[in-house]
Formats: structure tokens, C-alpha cells, sequence
């Protein structure tokens, strides 16, 4: 299955789950800028949660806004009984402290799942993870090859695969190219998740039936581009753009779901 099939499939499923529900899931969501790339990512989340039934609100602040006031904000929204989970969308102005933030949002309502203490994990390895799944791919003892580590993506992403069994190496920007080739050809699975485009391309030797789980969104002129080029010769590619993007908004919904029950049972 595509992952725009997996997307739509599943999205019916909890949009049928969601149905008879006589109060629904209440979900915030917090911009603090207007740039493009935020506008469209937020929209996506809103446009989601409308179609699955949820009820979702956004509150979008000024660049301006003061770390005080956000914080302020934030600890309003924690207190909220009405809300079950909000999300303060990244990346966030230069003069307000990103880390700050994510450890204000409590953890009972952090759908991003990025405060240490939360119990739900960050949306993009989930998701990445969930969809493996789906397809019915063995993670077991297989080789798996995280590029990148990010708090958000890599870090957590090796935390998954290992947790899956997985035998899970983390390369970086300080990884020697003759190291990275060799990772690169002894992997059964590979996760990159850097931001420069078509950084895995012919040049590199792959298994045949390597799974290359592409996370890299960098924009130009003529739209949306991996981080690795198309059609490598490997057994499965996510494609970019309808790959992991939407992986990552389905564990976002998932993940305030769990946030519901949780507060409804
Ligand atoms: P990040 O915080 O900038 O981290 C980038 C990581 O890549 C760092 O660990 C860095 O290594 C490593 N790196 C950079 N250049 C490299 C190179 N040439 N070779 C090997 N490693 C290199 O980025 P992020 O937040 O993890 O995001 C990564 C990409 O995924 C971005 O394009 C972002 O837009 C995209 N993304 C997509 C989704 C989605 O839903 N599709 C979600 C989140 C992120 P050092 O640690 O050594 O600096």
C-alpha cells in the first residue's frame, strides 16, 4: 500500500472511531510567526482534525510575542480542562527558547510528544514506525541506519528501532564519508533525516532490498525534494513529497487520541 492509501485507509478508520463520540477531542494548536512553510504545516494538522471530528483551534501570536507570554499562554492551556492536547508549532521565534517551551507544555497534553517525561513519543519516528508495521516489515535483528540526530527525529528514531530489536547505528555531520559508505551498504534499513537535499544518491552502494524511510523536507523553486534522489535502486522509498510528512500528521492525531482516552476513561 502507498503511503497517500495508508493515509487515507487510516484516517477512515479513526474518523469511524471517532463518530459516535458525543464530546469530542479538543485540540489547540499555538503558532507564533505567519511563514509559509508554518502556515502550510498548520493548516495540514487543522484540516486533519476537521475531517476526523476533532474539534481543533488555533491560536496564531506574533513574531513579536515574549517568551513570558508564551509561557504564560502555555500554562493556561495546561490548566484547560476542556482541552485534551495542544501543540506550540516549531520552529518558534530566535528570541524565545525553544527547550523552555517544550519542557512548559505539561505532559499529560503534549501531542508532539517531546517533553522527556511524556508518555507518547515524537510524531515522526511513531509514525515511521506504525507504517513499518502496517507493511508488515520485520524489524528484527535487521541492520538499521538512522542519518542524523536531531532531538526530534534521529534520536528518538533510534530509540524506536532499537526498541523493535533492531541493530541501530546513528551517523552525523562529523561521520567520515568512507564510514557513511560502508553504513550505507551494510543496511537493511535506512532512516535520513538531515534537510540536504539528495544527499543519498547513486554514489552510494545500497542492499537490494534496502528500505530507505526518507524524512528530509528541503524547498525550492520547483517544490518540495528528499533527502535522497528518487528511484535509488533499493527494495522500498518513501517518496517526498506524500511520505513520511504524512506519517508524521497521522501520529499526530493518533497521539491526541491517546490523550483522550486517557482523559475519558
Ligand atoms: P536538524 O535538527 O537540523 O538535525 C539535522 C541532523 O542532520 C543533525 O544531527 C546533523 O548532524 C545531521 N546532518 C546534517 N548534515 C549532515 C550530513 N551532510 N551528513 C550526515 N548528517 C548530517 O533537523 P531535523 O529537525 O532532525 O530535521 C531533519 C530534516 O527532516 C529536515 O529537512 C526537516 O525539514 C525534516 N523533517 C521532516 C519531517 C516530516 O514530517 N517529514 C518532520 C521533521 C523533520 P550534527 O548533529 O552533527 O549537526
Amino acid at each position: 500500500m502507498t503511503i497517500k492509501e495508508y493515509f487515507a485507509s487510516r484516517k477512515q478508520e479513526i474518523r469511524d472511531s471517532l463518530f459516535s463520540l458525543e464530546v469530542k477531542p479538543h485540540f489547540v494548536v499555538v503558532q507564533v510567526n505567519d511563514d509559509p512553510a508554518s502556515n502550510a504545516y498548520v493548516k495540514g494538522k487543522l484540516k486533519d482534525s476537521a475531517e476526523l471530528g476533532i474539534t481543533a483551534e488555533l491560536i496564531k501570536l506574533p513574531e513579536s510575542t515574549s517568551e513570558e507570554k508564551l509561557l504564560s499562554l502555555i500554562k493556561k492551556l495546561n490548566k484547560n480542562q476542556e482541552i485534551d492536547g495542544f501543540i506550540v508549532q516549531m520552529p518558534l521565534p530566535r528570541h524565545i527558547d525553544q527547550q523552555k517551551i517544550k519542557l512548559a507544555i505539561s505532559p499529560e497534553k503534549d501531542v508532539d510528544g517531546f517533553h522527556p517525561l511524556s508518555s507518547l513519543n515524537p510524531c515522526t519516528p511513531q509514525g515511521i514506525i506504525n507504517y513499518l508495521h502496517h507493511e508488515g516489515i520485520v524489524l528484527q535483528s535487521k541492520n538499521a541506519l538512522v542519518i542524523g540526530r536531531s532531538e526530534i527525529v534521529g534520536k528518538p528514531m533510534a530509540k524506536l528501532l532499537l526498541a523493535e530489536n533492531c541493530n541501530v547505528t546513528t551517523v552525523h555531520s562529523k561521520t567520515l564519508r568512507e564510514d557513511m559508505e560502508r553504513y550505507v551498504a551494510n543496511a537493511d534499513i535506512i532512516v535520513v533525516a538531515i534537510g540536504r537535499q539528495g544527499f543519498l544518491d547513486e554514489s552510494f552502494t545500497y542492499k537490494k532490498d534496502a528500505i530507505i524511510v526518507d524524512v528530509g523536507i528541503s524547498r525550492d523553486e520547483n517544490g518540495l525534494h528528499g533527502d535522497a534522489v528518487p528511484n535509488l535502486p533499493v527494495g522500498l522509498q518513501t517518496p517526498v513529497p506524500g511520505g513520511v510528512g504524512l506519517l508524521t500528521r497521522l501520529a499526530l492525531m493518533e497521539n491526541l487520541i491517546k490523550i483522550y482516552e486517557r482523559n475519558h476513561n
